[in-house]
């Protein structure tokens, strides 16, 4: 437990004018690609088709899915000594849950920077992918909506610990479009173990109802005699 009476809160760093640039070209890249599958998508043989929906919001809830077993595998297992990941990934989730506020003070590029990395990846190997069959475009359509969701990941995330957010974002926190600030709080609390999914939080409930989380907790455990967050002190 951080004792507040005598260590300052952690803060995370503020990058500098390289990784800043960097950040931003992938955030730039990764929106520029995305425009670009759309367009190749919807110049394919048939264009955009309803049926296109259903395989959209698949991508979307995977998208969040996956968010929570990326978000859970950085509060529970590893350290911040790791090599990369321990600074990029596990550092800011932990610094953030020792000290929530810090997050707000980050500047949307270095929010959104890392995944804009990894979403242009996955997006410029999208290319290899033909378009002249209908598996190749649902294949796409999957993928373009994985990415879109993804990438404003830790934006959403961010939003959701604002008390006062953009209008339009608050609107889509009510309609329980995006997750709202108290939907996120509930992870900020103790036993600190639920609502991991922060693309979008709307796997959070199933997941806890399932005990999902804990589940897999012990079954790693179980496999590996790791004890989850060894490493940090909340
Ligand atoms: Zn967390
Ligand atoms: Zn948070």
């Amino acid at each position: 437990m951080q004792d507040a009476a005598h260590d300052p809160l952690p803060v995370l760093e503020t990058p500098g004018l390289v990784t800043r640039a960097v950040a931003l070209c992938s955030i730039i890249a990764a929106v520029l690609l995305l425009g670009v599958h759309v367009a190749r998508l919807a110049q394919s043989h048939g264009g955009v088709s309803w049926w296109m929906l259903p395989l959209w919001l698949t991508g979307m809830l995977v998208a969040d899915f996956l968010s929570g077993i990326v978000h859970w595998g950085a509060d529970t297992w590893g350290s911040e000594a790791m090599p990369v990941l321990g600074k990029r990934l596990l550092r800011p989730f932990r610094v953030h849950h020792i000290n929530p506020d810090d997050f707000l003070t980050r500047h949307w590029i270095d929010t959104n920077g890392d995944v804009g990395t990894i979403v242009s990846a996955v997006l410029a190997a999208t290319f290899l992918i033909p378009l002249d069959s209908f598996s190749g475009q649902a294949c796409v359509t999957f993928i373009i909506a994985l990415a879109a969701t993804t990438l404003p990941t830790n934006q959403v995330h961010q939003w959701a610990h604002m008390t006062s957010p953009p209008a339009f974002v608050h609107a889509l926190q009510r309609w329980g479009v995006l997750m709202s600030h108290a939907h996120h709080a509930e992870h900020h609390a103790p036993p600190y173990v639920s609502n991991y999914c922060i693309a979008l939080g709307w796997c959070n409930r199933a997941l806890v109802r399932v005990q999902f989380f804990s589940r897999l907790e012990r079954f790693v455990t179980r496999l590996t005699g790791a004890v989850p967050r060894a490493d940090e002190a909340r």
